[in-house]
């Protein structure tokens, strides 16, 4: 009998030794999954608001209309009437927030990629960004100033892509990266340019 007993002890303590050690060895392997799990942590970073640091980078209404009281023609020369300096003020604001709403909207359907458009012929941009351009979403979460308006009068908006497959290029529009592939962004014009709205 003390010999059963002995003997059922003993493989009870073999059983405990080998679920610890099946445990053990899943801890173990638990590493090989991580780059997934830190991924999803930097994709929940990525899809938070641009607003904050958008808003914090730009100049403020009132800092706008300081600068433009001295300054009377646009980047081509075009004459700058009170009006339009009002109007550039006020757009730059409204399209701001238009970029910042978009890529709101965007990350409520999970979109990756943007690209951008023109309204209007706009100089200043010309060279650096142009109809067609796109950027993904990681992009603007590393640089926000990837979003228009890049200056006073800017022309450029920036749409989401629906679906998240790499935007084509399509008979009305050439759809090309807008960074370099060592992803460096091009020279974006500086907020004093001016282009006169139309
Ligand atoms: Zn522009």
């Amino acid at each position: 009998m003390m010999y059963l007993i002995l003997a059922l002890a003993l493989f009870l303590v073999l059983v405990l030794i080998a679920v610890h050690m099946s445990v053990s060895r899943r801890d173990e392997e638990a590493p090989a999954s991580k780059p997934v799990l830190s991924g999803s942590g930097v994709y929940s970073i990525v899809r938070r608001s641009p607003r904050e640091t958008v808003l914090k980078a730009r100049p403020a209404a009132g800092e706008i209309r300081q600068y433009l009281a001295s300054v009377n023609v646009d980047s081509t020369g075009k004459r700058l009437s009170a009006e339009d300096k009002e109007r550039l003020v006020a757009a730059f604001a409204a399209d701001t927030e238009s970029s910042i709403a978009e890529v709101e909207a965007g990350d409520k359907e999970n979109v990756e990629y943007y690209y951008y458009d023109c309204r209007w012929e706009d100089p200043v941009c010309e060279g650096a960004v142009a109809r067609g351009h796109y950027v993904t979403r990681e992009e603007i979460y590393r640089l926000p100033q990837l979003l228009p308006p890049f200056h006073l009068g800017c022309g450029c908006v920036v749409k989401r892509q629906h679906g998240s497959e790499t935007p084509r290029k399509t008979i009305a529009m050439s759809m090309r990266p807008l960074l370099s592939e060592t992803h460096e962004p091009p020279r974006l014009p500086d907020w004093r340019s001016v282009c006169r709205m139309p």
